[in-house]
């Protein structure tokens, strides 16, 4: 993982070789109180890449993104993207990069319309109005376009919340369990969306997901997060080599289990030995 860093070169993250990569991190750390969400990770990602970050429920995939975003100020560490410093110059690059959430709701007393076009004005799109027609067309939402966001189902939020992702045709897309609450069909078509959407802008998109058919199908290269550390990062079929198996969905649920006994043995030999068991 420190080789993939060393592409930086020897300035580090604050040289002019780290501004060729849409995400650089290094040692970057989350501690909210005894809990620590993010544990020195350091990677680089390519241009034009689909990264999946993966992991079990608090490993630690959301509070990565939100850093990456300037949304959340890391504990320690650095974290660059297009070389910016976002925890302190997150508007130098705010125009290259956007986000999907299903955890950031948009005002729910506006009509889709209005908050598509409240956040094209922020990021300063020209042509509003004609590119939230495009957008809504695109993403098959023009029939919501007038309805209050509020009322709409978790799975019209989701689709809503890709149309705002997209407004600035980004560089950058960060998605954080992007087909969250879609019917099967949709998640379908939003994937294949998203796949066209990396190869013919040549984006970069990291995306956070739980689902292993939508990883399989996107992301050049995988990284695993375990209690806030990377366990494993590599292209899907070298990590299907490695363990041996024919899906993503083996490999998650062997890392998954194998540290879930480890944490279990290490529970008994701490009763047996009377010490205190691990957090
Ligand atoms: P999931 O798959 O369940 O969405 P995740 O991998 O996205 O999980 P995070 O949301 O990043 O995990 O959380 C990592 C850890 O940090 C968890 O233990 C969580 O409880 C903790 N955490 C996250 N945000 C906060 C916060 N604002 N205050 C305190 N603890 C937090």
């Amino acid at each position: 993982m420190r080789d993939n860093l060393a592409k930086c070169g020897s300035e580090g993250l604050s040289g002019e070789a780290a501004a060729a990569f849409p995400v650089a991190v290094r040692d970057l750390t989350k501690v909210y109180g005894a809990v620590t969400a993010v544990d020195r990770i350091s990677f680089v990602i390519e241009p034009g890449t689909t990264v999946a970050l993966l992991g079990g429920n608090g490993a630690g995939k959301t509070t990565t993104i939100s850093m990456l975003l300037g949304l959340v100020v890391p504990t320690a560490g650095e974290v660059r993207v297009f070389g910016a410093d976002v925890s302190r110059d997150r508007y130098q690059v705010a125009h290259r990069m956007n986000f999907q959430s299903p955890y950031v709701d948009m005002p729910m007393r506006l009509t889709v319309r209005q908050n598509l076009t409240v956040y094209a004005g922020l990021y300063g799109i020209a042509n509003v109005t004609e590119r939230v027609a495009y957008i809504a067309g695109d993403l098959q939402i023009t029939a919501l376009l007038d309805r209050r966001t509020g009322k709409l189902s978790a799975g019209q939020k989701t689709r809503v919340g890709l149309a705002k992702a997209l407004l600035n045709a980004p560089e950058l897309l960060l998605l954080d369990e992007p087909t969250a609450s879609l019917d099967p069909d949709t998640a379908d078509w939003i994937r294949q969306k998203l796949q066209a959407y990396g190869r013919e802008r040549g984006a970069t998109i990291l995306l956070a997901s739980h689902n292993m058919a939508e990883v399989e199908r996107l992301a050049h290269r995988v990284i695993v997060l375990e209690a806030g550390r990377i366990v494993e990062d590599g292209p899907p079929k070298q990590l299907l080599k490695a363990y041996g198996r024919q899906t993503l969905e083996e490999v998650f649920l062997q890392i998954a289990r194998r540290n879930d006994m480890g944490r279990h043995a290490a529970a008994i030999a701490a009763v047996e030995t009377g010490t205190e068991p691990p957090p």
